[in-house]
């Protein structure tokens, strides 16, 4: 074997796989179906085998896929703590009763923040009878605001956001919050904690640990993940709602479900999802890697590949 590379999923490695067959003499040496846990049935990017070992000018090229995991006993150690409960109690003070829905992500026309907003604002025009009693808070946390089209995203993000909280603010609260700045992950975990739904529709993410997270922050309290059919994520998380970011009937039709998602139900699906990620943890993900580079691979340098 002479190198090695490696996806979140299979279906990226599918994607590299095809793309490098039409640029080059590649041949496929080995498929290999493709384990259950990585490709649920009738998934968006399940590939029920993946190529596993291919041939170029006389070299083994191994490929593989791992999911990146979250750090799962990072956070079950952090909801021990008293501080992330004291920072739980002052959040549902805030909430004041109201049921919690968060969205956490980068300000990148990837993740699918404007499509959520606008799929929140339809949400308060089609029942009215939630406002008053739900909350939903957004991070966008600039990733690269020196670019323009970053710059362009966030002001449509501000100026949708501004409109809704102007369409339905009352004097006793604005449906919407939304935090242009990170916050520290302690804190977040602490937010996950107080969440009924997380709402996590990218139109396209390589894998999205922030659904992976909420889910081990919650573990024995249900909650409902609304996840886009499009994360990496979604392969391991087939329990959560999934649904399509770029139709508006099924964005709406998921988060109805998972705000009327009766509460045996949100803790069946959490508990098959929990156990998912803390299996495949960030531990077990670097175990898998040390385990591939014991194998005698060689480092690829890009330049020679581009230049062959
Ligand atoms: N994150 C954070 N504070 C925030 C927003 C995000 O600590 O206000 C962390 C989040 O917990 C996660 C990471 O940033 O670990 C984002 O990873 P993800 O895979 O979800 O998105 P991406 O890498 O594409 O930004």
């Amino acid at each position: 074997m002479n190198a090695g590379v490696g996806f979140h999923i299979p279906r990226y490695a599918v994607s590299f796989v095809s793309t490098a067959r039409s640029l080059k003499d590649v041949e496929i040496v080995e498929e290999t179906p493709v384990e259950e846990s990585l490709t649920p049935c009738g998934a968006a990017l399940s590939e029920p085998v993946m190529p596993t070992r291919l041939r170029h000018r006389g070299h083994e090229i191994q490929i593989d896929a791992f999911p990146v995991g979250a750090n799962a006993s990072y956070i079950r150690a952090l909801c021990q703590r008293d501080l992330t409960r004291q920072r739980e109690e002052a959040i549902r003070k805030d909430l004041d009763g109201k049921r919690f829905i968060i969205s956490v992500g980068r300000t990148d026309y990837t993740k699918g923040t404007r499509d959520m907003l606008l799929a929140f604002e339809r949400l308060l025009e089609r029942r009215p009878e939630l406002l008053g009693t739900i909350q939903l808070l957004v991070t966008s946390v600039s990733s690269n605001p020196g670019m323009s089209v970053y710059r362009n995203v966030q002001r449509e993000i501000e100026q949708i956001a501004g409109r809704i909280n102007g369409r339905f603010a009352t004097l006793s609260g604005q449906p919407l919050l939304l935090f242009t700045r990170a916050l520290p992950f302690e804190e977040l975990v602490a937010y996950y904690r107080c969440a009924d739904v997380c709402w996590i529709t990218p139109l396209r993410d390589g894998l999205n640990l922030v659904a992976k997270e909420y889910v081990a922050a919650r573990l024995g309290m249900g909650g409902a993940l609304v996840l886009s059919e499009f994360t990496g994520a979604a392969v391991e998380l087939s329990s959560a709602v999934l649904t399509n970011p770029y139709s508006t009937r099924a964005m709406d039709a998921a988060i109805d479900e998972a705000l009327d998602m009766p509460k045996d139900e949100q803790l069946r699906r959490m508990d098959v999802m929990w156990e998912s990620v803390e299996k495949y943890d960030s531990a077990h993900w670097a175990k898998h890697i040390v385990s591939r580079f014991a194998l005698p691979l060689k480092t690829i340098d890009p330049t020679r590949i581009a230049a062959e």
